[in-house]
């Protein structure tokens, strides 16, 4: 099959022909047929997440339709439509898994990183951890929902029920979260690089009251902001923005260092957390959620041997909502 292989951190992707993978015990065989390509991607690329299997296929906004089955996979069936997201195995037995905390398992397995991942033709996954994607969307609209999306959900969780939310870096999992909060009557306050207008002007479309630089002051503070550009010198430029109460949640895997800062910008009951991963439940609930706001997916079509130059885009800054890969065959 073909594929879009990474063989060393801070590489490009090499174009591949390797062999198609085969479904192990529990695990379904996916013709892939879309793949997001999310900024994680470019976290394992520059070697920034220290654990990637190498050789790796990337990418973990997975929709493939069933092509086989292994050994005593059962849950689904041939054809059927499915969605792989980052969490691609889980323990079940250690302190986190038992208390309904998976996405914190101390074992836990993730893909496009220590799993193979979608960025190929094919890819294969453990039945438990794939998600029947809702219908109404099509294969490259879903696949921004299964990382972009559930990530979003799970820090709009986690900013708990602030009225007026900020949103610092509006690419892939902001504009998709926005539209969850507008449908929940929040007020947003988007947050892009300076003078990138085109983001400002996708977050006003989706009904942001007011869109500005991130180094800018909102013109009234926020109850809560959640960062998902990795940029850790938005940590105290957010909890400036905040008011006495509020979260800044901090949504990327990888992040860089955060300034010092006074406490003074903290003291209030003011609360820094981030979000890690992912729960199958975050996935049902968000997946269930979707089309009923509904959450449109703005999205930027690649074929899979231009992978290299969406990741490149998506690193300038340049994507408008969510790339994807089209997977054709
Ligand atoms: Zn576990
Ligand atoms: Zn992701």
């Amino acid at each position: 099959m073909n594929a879009q292989l990474l063989e060393g951190v801070r590489r490009p992707l090499r174009a591949a022909e390797i062999p198609r993978p085969e479904p192990g015990p529990g695990q379904v065989l996916l013709a892939v047929r879309a793949c997001g390509v999310c900024r994680t991607d470019l976290h394992v690329l520059d070697g920034e997440l220290s654990d990637p299997k190498l050789p790796l296929v990337l990418g973990h906004e997975i929709v493939g339709t069933v092509a086989a089955l292994g050994p005593g996979s059962e849950r689904f069936t041939p054809g059927q439509r499915l969605g792989v997201p980052w969490l691609g195995w889980t323990c079940g037995v250690c302190r986190y898994c038992h208390a309904g905390r998976e996405n914190l398992c101390d074992r836990a397995r993730f893909t496009g990183y220590q799993l193979d991942g979608g960025y190929a033709e094919y890819t294969v996954a453990d039945e438990r951890f794939c998600f029947v994607l809702p219908q109404g969307y099509g294969d490259l609209d879903a696949a921004p929902l299964l990382c972009a999306g559930l990530i979003g959900y799970r820090s709009l969780v986690a900013a708990g029920d602030a009225a007026r939310l900020g949103l610092y870096g509006f690419g892939a999992a902001a504009h998709l979260v926005a539209q969850v909060a507008r449908s929940q009557g929040r007020r947003i306050f988007a947050f892009t690089r300076a003078g990138d207008e085109a983001a400002q002007q996708l977050a006003r479309a989706l009904g942001a009251e007011w869109a500005g630089a991130s180094d800018g002051v909102p013109p009234e503070p926020l109850d809560a902001a959640i960062i998902f550009a990795p940029a850790g010198d938005l940590v105290p430029t957010a909890l400036r923005a905040v008011a006495k109460g509020g979260t800044v949640v901090c949504a990327g895997i990888h992040m860089s260092d955060i300034p010092k800062f006074p406490y003074d910008i903290l003291w209030g009951e003011r609360v820094v957390r981030s979000v890690a991963n992912l729960t199958r439940r975050d996935g049902e609930e968000f997946l269930a959620l979707a089309p009923r706001v509904p959450v449109r997916t703005t999205i930027e079509p690649y074929p899979l041997d231009r992978a290299n130059e969406a990741l490149e885009r998506l690193r300038a800054g340049r994507v408008r909502g969510a790339a994807v890969l089209e997977i054709a065959r």
